[in-house]
This record gives structure tokens, C-alpha cells and sequence, in this order.
């Protein structure tokens, strides 16, 4: 039995872990994909305040030894269920089961699939989802990136260095994401910005060999030849399996307020998973210690 189990070990739920282990509470930290999440694929964090320039994989890799040296126990398990038994909770995983007073889900957002035929099929054969880990797959070659969030913009710049050319396809004619990493792109020669264009095909039958466009407003189609494609649409939040027990909205994130309670007792949420407007680093890294804070006073031994 812990006093405490996160759900996701993103910045939101290792920043739960943290707070929680300084309040003297028992911690289960349970993982079932990558540790870190989201931030730990991102090649440059520069807006966390007083840390003018990280890796992504540095700063969750800090984050968890950070943890873990407090004590905090971890399990390499995906969660699928949560019964409320009341006073104690049971956390359901692919591995089997654990006990709690208190549970902070922290699952954050899982990548919204390239709305194109064949695209989850294509994965790992000229898709990829992640920038800093498949880059290298494709130095001196031409590549597209798909998207106009921080993402995208990000991902273009790191692959601008190793690619032969990055073509930086975005629906619409502005960019969602910051304008710094808009202006970090402009100078670059071998970044070219295909704007109000949405893919239509995947070329190629084992391996991407190119995309069908076609642009929005003028309904021009074309073809570019490139040998990866780097998606970059969005994301969606992770927390269906819990639709029974908690209030989820429309679009699957989970109802909470600025104190991260949930609408059952004992079920707290933290980081992007929860309704709010801000998705940050800094937004997960704050309802981390807040629901950190608010599962440990809830527990009140
Ligand atoms: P995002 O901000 O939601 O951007 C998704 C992009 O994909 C948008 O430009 C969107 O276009 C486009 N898109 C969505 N559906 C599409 C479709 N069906 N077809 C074509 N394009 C589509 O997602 P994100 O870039 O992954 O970022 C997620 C969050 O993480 C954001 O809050 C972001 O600021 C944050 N982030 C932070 C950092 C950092 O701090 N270092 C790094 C990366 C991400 P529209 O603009 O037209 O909707």
C-alpha cells in the first residue's frame, strides 16, 4: 500500500511525485511508455525561468533522478483502470494491481495520428512522430514536417540541421506556435515553408517516397518527393479509460479546476491532461505541485 500513486511520469506527474515525497508521503510512480513524456523528445527547452537552455531529455532525465532519490518507488506499468473502494483506491495495470489512499493522474497527450490514409501504417517506414529520436535516420535527405504548433516549428529547426532540405507544411498561413521559433526558421535556406497546404496522399509502398498537397485556398495540388515525414498535428489527452469514474469533457480531458481536484474524492489530475488553456512546461510543472500538495493534505496523516 502507498500513500500516493501517479499516473504518468511527464513533468506534471513527476513534479506530483516530487511534492508529494517532501510532504514525508509514500509514492508509486507508474510509466507505461517513455519516462519523461512529451518533454523528453523535445530537442531545446528555453522557457523554463532560470533555465535558459536544456535538452528535453536532460531536463526530464534531472526530474526523475530527482525523484527517485527521494524515495519514490516506480513501475514500468500501463495504468487501466482505477476503482474508488472508498477510503483506499486500486489501481488496475497491465501488470496487475495496486493499493492507495490517493491518486493523480498525470497522463498527459498522446500524439493525434497524420489525418492521411496509411499513415499509422507508414510509422517507422518514413513516418516519424519524433524529431530528436529518428533525425539522424535521414541526414543529407529532403524531409517534410507536418504542423504550425511549437512542434513543428521546433522539430524544422533541429532537422534543418542534418536534412538536405525541410519543407514545413502547415494548413494555414500563421503559425500557432511561439513567434520565436517562427523567426529561429526565416533565416534558414534549406527550410522551406509551404503554408494554407494540407497532405492529401502518402507516395510510396514500403518506404515514404513523397506527399501528395494540395493547397486550401488556390486548390492547387502537387507533389514533393521527401524520405521522411516528421508529424507534428497536435495531440489528444489520454484519459478515456477513466471516463466511468471521473468527469471527462467533450474532447477527453479530464473537468479540474486551478486545485486539480477531480469529481471524485481522492482522484486528483495534473499537466495536460486536465481542462485548462495553458499547455506548458511550466502550466504541468505547477498543477504538479499543486496536486502533489492537495493528495498529500487529503490523505491528512
Ligand atoms: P499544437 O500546438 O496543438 O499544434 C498542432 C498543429 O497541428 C497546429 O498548427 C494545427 O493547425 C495543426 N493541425 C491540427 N490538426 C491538423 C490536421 N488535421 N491537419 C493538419 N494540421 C493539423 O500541438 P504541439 O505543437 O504538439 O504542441 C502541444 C503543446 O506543447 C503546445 O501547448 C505547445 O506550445 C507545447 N510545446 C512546448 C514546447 C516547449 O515549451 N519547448 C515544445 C513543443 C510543444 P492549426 O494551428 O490550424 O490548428
Amino acid at each position: 500500500m502507498h500513500d500516493i500513486i501517479v499516473i504518468g511520469s511527464g513533468t506534471a506527474g513527476m513534479t506530483a511525485a516530487l511534492y508529494a515525497l517532501r510532504a514525508g508521503r509514500t509514492v508509486l510512480l507508474l510509466e507505461g511508455n517513455g519516462i519523461g513524456g512529451q518533454i523528453a523528445s523535445s530537442p531545446k527547452v528555453e522557457n523554463f525561468p532560470s533555465i535558459k537552455e536544456i535538452s528535453g531529455s536532460e531536463f526530464s532525465d534531472n526530474l526523475f533522478s530527482q525523484v527517485m532519490d527521494l524515495g519514490a518507488d516506480f513501475g514500468f506499468e500501463n495504468a487501466t483502470n482505477i476503482i474508488d473502494n472508498g477510503a483506499t483506491k486500486t489501481v488496475k495495470t497491465d501488470e496487475g494491481e495496486h493499493e492507495c489512499l490517493a491518486v493523480i493522474i498525470a497522463t498527459g497527450l498522446k500524439h493525434r495520428p497524420l489525418p492521411v490514409e496509411r499513415a499509422e501504417e507508414m510509422v517507422g517506414r518514413g513516418i516519424s512522430y519524433c524529431a530528436v529520436c529518428d533525425g539522424a535516420f535521414f541526414k543529407d535527405k529532403d524531409v517534410a514536417v507536418v504542423g504550425g504548433g511549437n512542434t513543428a516549428l521546433q522539430d524544422a529547426a533541429y532537422l534543418s540541421k542534418y536534412c538536405r532540405t525541410v519543407y514545413l507544411i502547415h494548413r494555414r498561413d500563421t503559425f500557432r506556435g511561439e513567434n520565436s521559433n517562427v523567426k529561429a526558421l526565416e533565416g534558414k535556406e534549406n527550410v522551406k515553408f509551404i503554408l494554407d497546404t494540407v497532405v492529401t496522399e502518402l507516395v510510396g509502398d514500403d518506404m515514404i517516397e513523397g506527399v501528395k498537397i494540395k493547397n486550401v485556398k488556390t486548390e492547387l495540388s502537387g507533389e514533393i518527393a521527401v524520405s521522411g515525414i516528421f508529424s507534428a498535428v497536435g495531440q489528444n489527452p489520454q484519459c478515456e479509460i477513466f471516463r466511468e469514474l471521473i468527469e471527462l469533457d467533450e474532447s477527453g480531458y479530464v473537468i479540474a479546476g486551478e486545485d486539480c481536484k477531480t469529481s471524485r474524492e481522492g482522484i486528483f489530475v495534473a499537466g495536460d491532461c486536465r481542462t485548462k488553456k495553458v499547455r506548458q512546461l511550466t502550466t504541468a510543472a505547477s498543477d504538479g505541485a499543486t496536486a502533489g500538495t492537495a493528495a498529500s493534505e487529503y490523505i491528512g496523516i
